[in-house]
């Protein structure tokens, strides 16, 4: 069954350049794995320095022959438009591509997943011609302008826990803004961004605009970022791969870098939260959506003592009714996580956290016997501020526990100090909360929820060692222009 599932969808597994999806014969290749079943079903090209620098070389001509630059803003923004609808009309052999090759659900890939790429490709359409400079206060014989253009090629490399999203994070602003854009996927989830690309191009885009590369992020992924011809990078992953890419944009340009970054996001929960079962269903859905594969997971949980026990129970009960499986069956609540690797990487944290002392009240083991790598929601309770599940990013199921008597405490317990990209305060004491906002050295806070929404106008990005710049919102788009001074001498005299 499973294997009919995959078998009769066709794969996309070549870079995507000249309009095309081309498999390298030059490239050596690699088998790509179903997270859900653990079986290979495809295999991939790794792009080898010089296909890399072919494919970025027809972005780059592309970018400064076509007129996707310089035709009118709204122009662009129509072919974007198109794009979107197309993604609409393709939903459904989008959803399977990504049910298949990542671990999202597929019944989430259609209800949130794809509606979000939708609207994030008409958001940053939207902003096509809403920007251009402003004239600056000048001597009196002369016209200062400053005026905003794109960099030309951006290039972009992706994560593997929302593989689209991702991809229409770095793409759509791009566009919007006049830019050419190469983005290189995870090899782990690479095809979807491939098709992505295929229907970018059908909507109107001018060939090479939209480039897919595929490869590891160690050969292909370095290739692209230190690409003398790419103006800019703009990154999705963890902390340490991004700290080498700004390094390689600092030697080979020096060119600026958006980086989104792990983290280790608290959810504060006081003893006046309003509801407490809702708040609990709420903290749960945020350390298991995605298996925890997320970047503003809230994986750690900060509650006030006088509701831990009750708390805890809630938690649980929430745990109990999740359902691991295959991301194509409808009954499927917890995800696959994307690799064995990975599951392992988490089964060890875990394992050194108890060892550290932590009490592990559910949980805290792969689940075997399903073919991919499951993990089960697990809750650590933690009674030592060093213990390594609070240092480390985890990026599974787990859920630490640390308790407070006064706001103080927890205010203090939420400050990371390495992360600071989210954080959940849980609350009905507006003062309180207000007070929580201008402490937490973090890029996004959410107030009696979590997680990112359909305002797309709302940017994300972290403080600290979770990144530098933003993506979605405004914020993201004017990351994609760069600016130009213009003086204009004339005679006052006549
Ligand atoms: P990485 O950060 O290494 O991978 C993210 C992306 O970067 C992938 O496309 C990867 O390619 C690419 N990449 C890796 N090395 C380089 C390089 N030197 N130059 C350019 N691109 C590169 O994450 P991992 O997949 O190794 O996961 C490890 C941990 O990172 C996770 O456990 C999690 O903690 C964190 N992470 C955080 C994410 C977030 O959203 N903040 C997303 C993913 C991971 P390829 O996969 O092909 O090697």
């Amino acid at each position: 069954m499973e294997d009919q599932y995959i078998t009769n969808t066709p794969i996309p597994n070549g870079h995507f350049y000249h309009g095309e999806c081309h498999l390298s014969k030059k490239d050596e290749c690699i088998e790509v794995v179903c997270p859900s079943t653990g079986e290979v079903y495809a295999q991939m090209p790794i792009a080898s320095k010089e296909t890399v620098d072919n494919i970025v070389l027809a972005s780059y001509n592309a970018q400064r022959d076509s007129d996707w630059a310089t035709r009118a803003p709204r122009e662009r923004a129509k072919v974007l438009y198109r794009w979107a609808t197309l993604i609409e009309q393709n939903q459904a052999y989008l959803a399977r591509l990504e049910a298949i090759g990542s671990s999202r659900p597929m019944h989430e890939v259609l209800a949130w997943d794809i509606p979000y790429i939708i609207d994030t490709a008409r958001f940053f359409a939207e902003l096509a011609d809403k920007h251009g400079g402003y004239i600056g206060a000048t001597q009196s014989d002369r016209l200062g302008m400053v005026i905003r253009e794109p960099y030309g090629v951006v290039g972009a490399i992706t994560p593997w826990n929302f593989p689209l999203s991702m991809a229409m994070w770095k793409a759509a602003p791009a566009l919007s803004a006049g830019n050419a854009i190469v983005i290189k996927p995870s090899e782990l989830t690479p095809f979807s961004t491939v098709y992505l690309a295929k229907l970018a191009f059908d909507a109107g885009l001018p060939k090479d605009i939209f480039n897919v590369v595929l490869g590891s992020g160690r050969e292909t992924g370095a290739a692209l970022c230190e690409h003398p011809q790419v103006g800019k990078v703009t990154f999705t992953g963890s902390t340490q791969t991004g700290a080498s890419i700004m390094s390689a944009c600092a030697m080979t340009g020096p060119k600026p870098v958006t980086l989104e970054l792990g983290g280790k996001s608290p959810q504060i929960v006081f003893a006046d939260t309003k509801d407490l079962e809702r708040t609990a269903h709420c903290v749960a859905k945020a350390i298991t959506g995605n298996a925890g594969q997320v970047c503003v997971s809230g994986s750690r949980l900060i509650i006030d003592k006088s509701i831990e026990a009750s708390f805890i129970e809630c938690l649980k009960r929430y745990f109990k009714q999740l359902s691991p499986g295959v991301t194509w069956e409808s009954e499927t609540t917890l995800s696959p996580i994307i690799s064995r690797q990975q599951a392992t990487r988490i089964q060890s944290i875990v394992d050194q956290s108890i060892k550290e002392g932590a009490d592990c009240l559910c949980g805290g083991e792969i689940i075997n016997g399903l073919g991919g790598a499951y993990f089960a929601p697990t809750l650590l309770k933690i009674h030592d501020e060093k213990n390594i599940a609070l240092e480390q990013e985890i990026f599974g199921p787990v859920l630490t526990i640390q308790t407070f008597d006064t706001e103080h405490e927890a205010w203090s317990l939420a400050q990371h100090d390495v992360y600071g990209l989210a954080a959940g305060i849980h609350s009905a004491n507006l003062d309180r909360v207000m007070r929580g906002i201008r402490k937490l050295e973090v890029g996004s806070v959410w107030i009696n929820r979590y997680g990112r929404s359909f305002d797309h106008i709302m940017p994300t990005g972290g403080y600290k060692r979770s990144g530098i710049g933003k993506d979605i919102g405004i914020e993201a788009f004017e990351a994609n222009l760069r600016s130009k001074s213009v003086l204009l001498e004339f005679d006052e005299a006549y």
